[in-house]
């Protein structure tokens, strides 16, 4: 019988964060089997909701978002999000430089298929938020990943960036506050990427989707508005500010000296008229959720449910012999280290198996986030205190008799 194989696109696509063991849960819950999942970046099912404001501006702007928008997004909201660029300090962006789109995903993937061709370098962190890998190489590009050290707080280390540089490198992606690791990046390091950048002719990618979820009254920067002097491509959305994931909510704006880049607009254009337009409801709340009192500050601050959980969670890991992480300056990820010899640790995937066997909970490890040793693993920490300290509590126990064979 003939035979549909996936397109040879994607043979070199890895994307691990949908790997074995997350298909290991659902065949378990298909079983009944309750399984606990910190693996997903999703705030909605442990009870933050969004706005109450956003939920009845959607409703009554329903019937006005029955037609496709402009391609590129609906004027209020582009409007919102160039005054919110303004407010950031990130330079030259006009209504015509945004995009809107069904998510920051959907704009990560325009992004690179529009840049890159067969053979076409890019720099992204390691550890990353896989989709920048999984969607650069399958726009053709390769992908040279720098590494975040842990040991300096998760930064990006300049020198290996610089290190990866070649004649084909098109651009270095910047992932701040980062997922998988929770850290914000400071000024310093900032202008370290941006000076490499300037060397380079590189354009800079900065996905910002976490800017608005940063504890301990620290200050995100965005890095655009360090360097009015270079091209950059700004990515943002209200899928974890404003907890409405599922609205498929968020866009992608140009700012700096956009004269190096007319081919590239002109392909994005292309993109963004070929799929018509963004969900057009989610455009229509964006106005709404950018302006005003932001809901989410208060559950930053002590107290208030996302920096408790943090704590938690923090705390938690740290006091697990065999395993230490760094704590996390914002979003809900932590990105702790396991100690690969104490366990006899080879495979991060196996270590995760097993504990999803043994406990019911289900993380990723490492690998899904493109980090080629097998000694981390990624906790979600947006399930309530309780849960939390029960799955860590687990966490505790599994690893009390644990050896990989
Ligand atoms: N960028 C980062 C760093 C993320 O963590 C996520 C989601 O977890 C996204 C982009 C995608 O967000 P969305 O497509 O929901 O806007």
């Amino acid at each position: 019988m003939k035979q549909f194989n996936k397109s040879s696109k994607l043979d070199h696509v890895s994307y691990d964060v949908r790997g074995p063991v997350v298909e290991e849960a659902a065949r378990m819950s298909a079983q009944n089997i309750r399984i606990l999942k910190l693996n997903i970046g999703n705030p909605a099912p442990f009870g933050f909701h969004a706005p109450q404001e956003i939920i009845e501006d959607m409703q009554r702007m329903l019937r006005d978002a029955e037609g496709y928008s402009d391609s590129k997004g609906i004027f209020s909201a582009r409007k919102a999000i160039m005054q919110y660029c303004q407010l950031k300090g990130i330079p030259d962006v006009s209504v015509d430089d945004i995009y809107t789109g069904n998510g920051v995903s959907e704009m990560i993937s325009m992004a690179m298929q529009g840049l890159l061709d067969a053979g076409d370098e890019i720099l992204i962190p390691s550890p990353d938020y896989p989709l920048w890998t999984a969607c650069a190489t399958l726009a053709g590009g390769v992908v040279r990943h720098y590494r975040c050290v842990e040991e300096n707080h998760w930064y990006p280390d300049l020198e290996d960036i610089e290190r990866l540089i070649t004649e084909r490198t098109k651009g270095i992606v910047v992932i701040n506050p980062n997922n998988p690791t929770g850290v914000l990046y400071p000024e310093d390091v900032l202008k370290g990427i941006v000076d490499i950048a300037r060397r380079h002719h590189l354009i800079i990618f900065a996905d910002e989707i976490y800017d608005r979820l940063v504890y301990d009254g620290k200050k995100h920067i965005a890095i655009a508005s360090l360097c009015p002097d270079l091209f950059c491509v700004n990515f943002n959305g209200l899928s974890k500010s404003h907890r409405v994931a599922g609205f498929r909510s968020g866009w992608m704006c140009l700012s700096g000296d956009k004269s190096c880049a007319k081919g590239y607009i002109e392909g994005l254009n292309m993109l963004s008229a070929m799929r018509l337009c963004a969900n057009v409801p989610a455009q229509m709340i964006i106005q709404t959720a950018l302006g005003g009192i932001q809901s989410v500050d208060k559950l930053l601050l002590p107290g208030g449910r996302l920096y408790e959980q943090r704590e938690i969670v923090y705390n938690a890991l740290n006091r697990i012999p065999g395993v230490s992480a760094v704590r996390p300056d914002a979003a809900f990820y932590i990105f702790p280290k396991i100690d690969v010899e104490r366990f006899g640790i080879h495979d991060d995937e196996q270590m995760m198996l097993d504990f999803l066997h043994q406990k019911h909970v289900l993380m990723i490890p490492g690998k899904g986030f493109n980090w080629p040793q097998p000694d981390h693993f990624r906790v979600v920490s947006l399930p309530d205190k309780d849960t939390l300290t029960d799955a860590m509590d687990k966490l505790e126990d599994f690893l009390r008799t644990y050896r990989q064979s």
